[in-house]
Parts: structure tokens; sequence; C-alpha cells
């Protein structure tokens, strides 16, 4: 059978889920350049503003003109340099976590964490909304996957009950990317002591954001040190890029000796590593707690806004502001529409997204000016109702 690739984008156009790239040519503030119009930022995870942040500008060019501009190797060759080893160290102290190991991406990480921890003949329960990254990770490994449905603790329970195995993870997101909402992680906890399996949470929406002085959403929800595998991500609130699994001694060394994407890729270059060592500081010092409050308070007048406005939003009170609109089509118009006045924000569509949910998710930085944010309510909620979505 041939299937060309014309006629497979010719597929993919049809179904209204042709996707390309929109150019930022300013730098990624609150607001940006975007092909070639002044527009509103409403799509970043840059949520504390720190990838324009000066401190973690300075730290990398200081660490460029000391170390250069790359590793020049992967970490278990001649990759490893003092700033890979400075920087977890800074994020074990972070977490509360006796070891951390860093990683290329939050991508590579699930694809690396996951296939080290478990394999043929273990068990891996996911929440159904987990980030396509751990569903790649858990794809790879060869252990059997099995969903529950969003943050169902108790049909969870059961599939724990029914299901054993050799080695057995529970693995979730803290904050859900799509959604916004937190995993309920002190019930995730007692089922993972109950049923003695491992539980991963995917932190890269709560590091830098959730908890005192930012150290995610398990610090937030009081189970910390009962995580046995924190990840998170540089490439979000932290203003910088690459990934890291907060952990015991013990699972450091596992995943040293068998995480292929660790193993297998020229690590991160200094200039990198530097941006994220100042992040970490900054995110716990008082600057960081003043960012934190304003995200809160940006976030709070921005989700009562479009809740006033009668707009379908899920439960949720995190800076990641989902408005489900429906069919993939009219999301498409509808961030179009946004973009012809000036307030970028992506529609969201399958496979991201189940079908029938396509939404346009907002996401809010701790340096919008809240009077932006108050005009793009309004603009949100006449767009709305001229497409029907209100
Ligand atoms: C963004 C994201 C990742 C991937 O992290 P990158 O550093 O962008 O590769 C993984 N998990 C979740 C939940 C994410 O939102």
């Amino acid at each position: 059978m041939k299937h060309s690739i014309h006629e497979e984008l010719d597929e993919i156009r049809s179904r209204g889920l042709f996707r390309s790239t929109r150019l930022i040519s300013s730098r990624q503030s609150a607001r940006v350049n975007c092909n070639g119009c002044d527009q509103l930022l409403l799509c970043s995870n840059n949520y504390l503003g720190l990838a324009d942040h000066p401190a973690l500008a300075a730290a990398s060019i200081r660490a460029i003109e000391g170390y250069g501009t790359s590793s020049g190797a992967s970490r278990l060759v001649s990759g490893t340099m003092e700033l890979h080893e400075e920087l977890e160290q800074a994020v074990a102290a972070f977490k509360g976590r006796e070891a951390a190991l860093t990683f290329n991406s939050g991508h590579a990480a699930n694809t690396g964490i996951i296939p080290a921890l478990v394999g043929r003949g273990d068990l891996v329960f996911s929440d159904r909304l987990n980030h396509a990254s751990i569903v790649d990770g858990i794809l790879l490994s060869g252990a059997r996957m099995l969903r529950y449905p969003h943050n169902d603790f108790e049909q969870l329970g059961r599939l724990l009950e029914k299901h054993s195995g050799r080695r057995r993870l529970i693995v979730t997101d803290g904050v859900f990317s799509m959604d916004g909402d937190l995993a309920p992680l002190a019930e995730l906890v007692e089922l993972k002591k109950q049923h003695q399996a491992l539980l991963m949470v995917d932190d890269a929406h709560g590091s830098g954001v959730m908890g005192a002085q930012g150290r995610g959403s398990a610090e937030l929800l009081g189970v910390g040190s009962d995580v046995d595998i924190q990840m998170g991500t540089f490439g979000k609130a932290l203003g910088s890029f690459g990934a890291y699994a907060a952990v015991s001694e013990e699972i450091r060394s596992l995943l040293v000796n068998r995480a292929r994407s660790f193993i297998f890729s020229t690590s991160l270059p200094p200039a990198v590593l530097a941006a994220s060592l100042a992040a970490v500081t900054l995110v716990q010092s008082t600057e960081g707690d003043l960012l934190r409050e304003r995200l809160a308070g940006n976030t709070r007048l921005f989700r009562q806004g479009l809740h006033d406005a009668g707009f379908i939003m899920p439960e949720g009170s995190t800076q990641i502001v989902p408005v489900i609109t429906g069919s993939a089509e009219i999301t498409m118009r509808f961030s179009e529409a946004l973009l012809s006045e000036g307030i970028f924000a992506q529609g969201i569509r399958p496979p991201t997204v189940p079908a029938g949910t396509s939404r346009l998710r907002f996401t809010l930085m701790a340096t919008h000016d809240p009077a932006d944010l108050t005009w793009s309510v309004e603009r949100i909620s006449a767009i709305g109702r001229r497409l029907g979505v209100l």
C-alpha cells in the first residue's frame, strides 16, 4: 500500500490538525514581537519571567567566558563539568533529597528515567492525562502500561490490587500541563506505600512556582520526601533549559548506569547549567517570593474574569488556564482572531488533548501587566461571543 507524504499532509490538513511554527523576533517577555506584530504573550511557560532575567543572562555569559560553549561529550565520557555537579547539589538541596541528576530536557528525562526503572514484566500505572513524554517513556520501556482515569486514585487503588508484577511504578504529572490542575499526591503516596510501588512525579509546571520557595507540587501538598522520583524541568518557570530527577543516591546510581538519554547524549553546556543554577538560587530568594505573588495575583485576576464571562474551564487554580472551545476548527479560528487583536494564545488540539476537548490554553506570567490582562479578558470574551463559544 502506497501512502505518499503529500497525501498524509493533506489528511492532517483536512482534519484541521495541521501545525506550523510562529516566529518570535524579540525576547521572551510578557509582550513579544510575533510574526512582525506586537502581541500580549499568553502561551509561554516562562511563568516567573526568568527567561528574560539579567541575573540568569549574566551567569550564562560568565560560564561561557570561563568554560566555553560546549561540554564536548556525554556525561560518562568527559562531559561532566563542575557546573553539572554544582547544579545537581543545588537541586538536591532545593528539593530536600539526597541526590539529583540532570537531563538534557524534560522529554529526555522521561524517556530516560522510566525505561531505567521498569522493563518487560513490570507495570506502570499512568494517569490518562499524563504528558506525552511520559507515555513515550513507558512505551520505550516495554513495561505494561495501565492507564487510570484522570486523578481517580480509587480506580488506581483497584488496579494496584488487581495487577501485580516484578516492579510497579505509579507516574503522574504534578501540575497537569493541559488542564492546569494538581495531582492528588497525598493519596498517591498512601497507595504507593500500601502497594509497595514506586512513585514518580513530573513537576515540569510546578518547579519554581508551587509550594514554599517554589520547591514544587510535592512540597505544596506536603509529601516531598515520599515521592521516589521528583522530575522537573529548567525550561519553564526556571527560565533556562534541561531537566532533573531529584532522588535517592541509589536511584541516582541506577539512572547513571541505565538511563540511555543520559548515557548516549552530549551533556548540557556551561551557559545552560549556569542559568539553571542562578534560577534555582533566585526562586528561593525573596525576589522569588515576590514573583510568585505577582503570578498568583495575575492568575486570580485572569481566571476570575474568564469565569465571570461564562467560559467553560476545568477546575483549577494554577497559572495554566484552559478554556474549552470544543472542535479543533473553532479553536483555531479563535486563536487566529485573538492574534489579529494582539493576543498570542495557543489553541491545543488532538492528539495533544482528547478529541472534542480542544481548547485555548492560556498561561500567566509574573511579568504581565494586570491592565493588559483585564483588556485581554474583555477581547477574549468579545471573540467568544462572536464565535458562539459563549
Ligand atoms: C514540557 C513538559 C515536559 C518536557 O520538558 P522539556 O524540557 O520541554 O522537554 C515533560 N513533562 C511535562 C509535564 C511537560 O509539561
